[in-house]
């Protein structure tokens, strides 16, 4: 999604990819296949190129300290991108910052485990530090024995227990920053998961306390300063009215975001057009919204040949804007999202509808006779 940017922008983007047809290989003409974890590939990789950026966080941080000692300007740096890679560290960097954490410790055993349990009260939440994403590496735990059942987890090494907030909402504070230190905010936005899957984003979030929603902005740019985060990142929220400083932050990811998706039709400046201008130090885009939008993620499902339903669903609403992604369909695979930008005082309900419906159609395909 960061192609059509560069195109724009006049920016040739190469593209260091895991296979042939993945779909960002797909999106640029120039995608060498190589595995992102060989220094070699990588320094093979980075040749020429005014600066490397990531769109995931997975790439070894020791190699980009040897790249950087080669020369090549990687953006964002190790030093912030282990914030997003780690949640240990990011639970430890953000108490130093006295930003608001939920109560939490690092358990090396399960014994630790049950102690911090029966200390703040079960339930808990058990997380692997690293390589989680969507919900996997996350466990509730009801009571000790949960935590028992749990030891299993710990073959890795330590682990962040952290107390189960009671949240109204998750919300998402999406900033971007560049190496001269411009930073700028999108508006804070409401994220709804399903099955610990974004599935859809309200922006900005509705009814919000305007007090919550500019402290958890101001949080997310003084996270980036701090971190020395460049490019775009989001960081993740649990909404706690009227306790502490009325959220919480869950954690943190360093690249463009499922919860900022919403920027490429909903502001001025998407996304993927701000991480690019962020990591090669331009001056950052207009974040405000153009309107009230709603994103919805669709998933893989039963529907195999999503092209099928394509006339019928782009016809059904033609103000939903439909972003394909271009993968293969895999049951529970996010394969695409649609946006629709409210321009004639349409309710969020009314927007949240028209948004499903196109995604269920091309999610589930046309029913015959239906
Ligand atoms: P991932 O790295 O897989 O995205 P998260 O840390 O964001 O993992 O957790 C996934 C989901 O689990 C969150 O979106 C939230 O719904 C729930 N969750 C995570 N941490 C907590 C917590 N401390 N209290 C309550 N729910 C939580």
């Amino acid at each position: 999604m960061m192609a059509p940017e560069a195109l724009n922008l006049g920016f040739e983007l190469h593209v260091l990819a895991e296979a042939e047809d993945v779909s960002a290989a797909r999106s640029v003409p120039d995608a060498p296949v190589g595995d992102y974890k060989d220094l070699d590939t990588l320094r093979h990789f980075a040749k020429g190129l005014d600066v490397v950026t990531f769109d995931h966080e997975h790439v070894p941080n020791e190699h980009l300290s040897t790249l950087i000692s080669e020369g090549v300007n990687i953006q964002p740096r190790p030093e912030a991108l282990i914030h997003a890679q780690d949640k240990l560290v990011m639970r430890q960097a953000i108490e130093q910052l006295g930003l608001p954490n939920p109560r939490w410790a690092k358990v090396k055993n399960v014994a630790e485990l049950i102690a911090f349990g029966d200390e703040i009260g079960w339930p808990i939440v058990l997380k692997t530090p690293r390589g989680g994403y969507d919900g996997k590496g996350v466990r509730i735990l009801d009571d000790a024995q949960a935590a028992r059942d749990a030891a299993d987890w710990f073959a890795n090494g330590a682990l962040l227990a952290e107390d189960k907030v009671n949240f109204s909402r998750e919300l998402s504070a999406l900033v971007a920053r560049t190496p001269s230190g411009q930073a700028k905010a999108w508006p804070v936005v409401h994220t709804i998961q399903v099955d610990g899957v974004c599935d859809e984003v309200i922006a900005p979030a509705q009814d919000i306390d305007p007090a919550v929603a500019e402290a958890a902005a101001a949080a997310a740019l003084r996270i980036a300063e701090q971190f020395g985060v460049t490019g775009v990142m989001a960081a993740e929220l649990f909404e706690t009215p009227g306790s502490g400083a009325g959220f919480v932050i869950n954690e943190l990811a360093m690249r463009p975001h499922n919860t900022g998706h919403w920027t490429m039709n909903g502001s001025v400046t998407s996304q993927f057009e701000q991480h690019l201008r962020a990591v090669l130090d331009l001056p950052l885009g207009e974040t405000r919204e153009l309107g009230l939008t709603v994103m919805k993620n669709y998933l893989g499902g039963e529907n195999q040949d999503l092209y099928s339903a394509f006339s019928a669903a782009l016809g059904a609403a033609p103000e939903v804007k439909v972003h394909a992604y271009g993968k293969s369909v895999r049951p529970g695979r996010k394969i695409g999202h649609v946006n629709v930008v409210a321009n004639t005082g349409q309710t969020v309900d009314e927007l949240r509808q028209r948004a499903e419906m196109v995604a269920a159609l091309i999610r589930d395909g046309v029913k015959q006779n239906a």
